[in-house]
């Protein structure tokens, strides 16, 4: 046992891990235990996120217990507990369903950390409808894309982003989409055909509501994500989600009644839903929202002023604030602060050793993706940390280093500290239901019983997982995924493009910066005129979470016999690594 109790001197408050003994636990381990530590639908009418998010503790000693704290960019705050926030819910229940707007039917929010979202966040679900996030800086493409796939019924958005991201034009294209709510009232944008206002709405509606009976399995959330190549992949989970959002909250970050817990991953991501709303609401904990965004000063302001006390923040954040120095911190008083966690691409081991020298506390990383709905694996408090090893599999979870063969087989590489694809055994609750309507697609993500991840991974002889990299082209930029094939789409829309290839160059700071390798239709001569030209032009239609950041002419792309770009060899000569095979290469200068 390598635990020692975290004691604050300050406070003198010790807290004892909720997972002591992993390999115990691992062992007895059962999902049926975990779901029996959750309500249910009271008569047994199923199982709703939430309800057991909110209503349950609204029903129960928590009812007047700090649910949400909103900081607003401007200095404001805003409490709800968790009555209020019940009872809130219920109203966008009813106005939803005042709307027509019933079970699986999907409703898609846009806007930025503000209360509302998290209301109607909450409200979709006890409506049986699906919520279906999308992040505020993303540009028009990425939002018509998103919700023409998800055919989203409902789009509650604010005024100023319903202009600013041309959603009245998009909506030629959107004949699934029947309402927009709009947030904050906007007159222009009120005036627009089927347009409600949200705060009418909801001082009509009823604050109270029963939960309909909810199949666990019925579909609750649908979260969008990039492959290399096609259409952006709606991951859709289902409700009984939340029986891994409680357990990993539980386990990974450690959950205890009286925290008061920091995610600052945006709910147009799927940490920023999982574990930005849904997972500290299970435990009837506090969660703390900031609309703002990233700037180390303002953050550590907030972790000493709301006395946080779990902070999972992710690794580009950690990178800031390391490049901000640890001197700043000095300046604050973090000492309820007794667990951080980390999640979404590599963290390096600098910035676990930084972490314990700037906070006093190791950084635990953590490793999961949009199709896991939930931490997979882990760092846990009472486990020692491996600087720069994702940790170990959440007790429930059968994970793997994997080889597939070319017959479909799965062989799985025992022997430790050897290179193979991340594979995990399927059927853990929050797993992926499907991608929607793409069956083919899902499917190509199991073999011989396993569920491929996708990424590239090593397992010691210890157990713990060691993550080497992204089998496929997909980008992580500041914790964002990116397709490549989709910023290459944008590009080619200009006149004076005739191919384009995207690849994610590694930065420092931000993981990967988005760069785009272009070549002219004859006519077109490679300027740096024209290069700002393209810049902004993408950045336009795509947003800058997702356009690219550099921008090179090329004679031309280079390309395989059958058509497809080879981002690897573009990867590789934009970093002076070794070329590779290109038997497959068409030509190329
Ligand atoms: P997303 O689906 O957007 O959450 O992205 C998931 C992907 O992010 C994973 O498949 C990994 O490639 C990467 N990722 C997430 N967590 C980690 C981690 N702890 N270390 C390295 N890569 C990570």
């Amino acid at each position: 046992m390598t635990w020692r109790p975290i004691e604050k001197p300050k406070t003198g408050w010790t807290v004892v891990p909720n997972l002591l003994d992993y390999e115990r636990t691992s062992a007895e381990f059962s999902w049926e235990a975990v779901r029996r530590e959750l309500d249910g639908l009271p008569g047994g009418r199923g199982l709703n996120i939430a309800h057991e998010a909110v209503d349950r503790h609204a029903a129960g000693e928590r009812r007047s217990h700090l649910a949400l704290r909103w900081l607003g960019k401007q200095g404001e705050t805003r409490d709800f507990t968790y009555g209020e926030l019940s009872a809130l819910s219920n109203r966008f229940a009813n106005v939803l369903r005042g709307l027509g707007v019933g079970k699986s039917d999907r409703v898609f929010a846009l806007s930025g950390r503000i209360p509302e979202l998290y209301v109607a966040a909450l409200g979709t679900l006890k409506n049986g409808s699906v919520f279906c996030p999308l992040f505020s800086a993303f540009g028009p493409e990425p939002i018509q894309q998103r919700l023409a796939i998800g055919e989203g019924k409902v789009l509650i958005t604010t005024g100023l982003l319903y202009g600013r991201r041309k959603v009245k034009d998009l909506r030629r294209s959107l004949p699934h989409l029947k309402h927009v709510i709009l947030i904050g009232g906007d007159k222009a944008a009120l005036a627009e055909p089927a347009a409600h206002d949200f705060a009418a709405l909801m001082a009509a509606a009823d604050d109270r509501f029963e939960i309909p009976p909810t199949d666990p399995e019925e579909p609750a959330l649908l979260h969008f994500t990039s492959g290399t190549t096609g259409r952006p992949k709606g991951a859709m989970h289902a409700h009984q989600a939340v029986v891994a959002h409680y357990i990993t909250g539980k386990y990974a970050l450690d959950f205890h009644s009286e925290d008061i817990f920091w995610c600052t991953a945006d709910p147009g991501w799927v940490t920023g839903t999982s574990y930005g709303i849904v997972s500290p609401l299970t435990h009837g904990i506090t969660n703390v929202v900031d609309e703002g965004d990233f700037d180390a000063e303002r953050w550590y302001a907030i972790l000493q002023d709301q006395k946080v006390t779990v902070w999972y923040t992710a690794p580009t954040a950690v990178r800031m604030l390391m490049k901000a120095g640890t001197e700043p911190i000095r300046k604050y008083d973090l000492s309820r602060l007794r667990f951080i966690a980390s999640v979404g691409e590599p963290l390096n081991p600098e910035a676990v050793v930084w972490g314990q020298e700037a906070f006093g506390l190791p950084i635990h990383d953590n490793w999961w993706q949009t199709e896991t709905g939930g931490i997979m694996i882990a760092n846990y408090a009472a486990l020692d940390i491996r600087p720069g090893s994702m940790g170990k599999p959440l007790p429930g979870i059968e994970a793997a280093v994997v080889q597939k063969q070319k017959d479909g087989t799965v062989d799985v590489i025992h022997a430790p500290d050897i290179q193979g694809e991340l594979a995990l055994r399927p059927g853990w609750p929050s797993m992926f239901r499907g991608y929607l309507h793409e069956e083919e697609r899902y499917r190509k993500c199991f073999a011989a019983g396993w569920y491929l991840t996708g990424d590239l991974a090593k397992r010691d002889a210890d157990g713990y997982f060691w993550f080497v990299g992204r089998a496929d082209d997909v980008i992580k930029s500041a914790g964002h995924l990116i397709g490549p094939f989709e910023v290459e789409s944008a590009l080619m829309e200009h006149p004076a493009v005739a191919e384009a290839g995207v690849i994610g160059k590694p930065d420092p700071v931000i993981g990967e910066v988005v760069k785009a390798f272009v070549s002219l239709k004859a006519g077109y001569n490679a300027s740096e005129a024209l290069k700002k030209e393209l810049l902004g032009f993408a950045r336009t239609r795509l947003g800058p979470a997702v356009a690219p950041k550099e921008i090179d002419f090329r004679d031309s792309v280079p390309k395989t016999r059958s058509g497809k770009i080879m981002r690897r060899l573009l990867k590789a000569r934009e970093l002076g690594l070794p070329e590779g095979d290109l038997s497959t290469l068409e030509s190329y200068e």
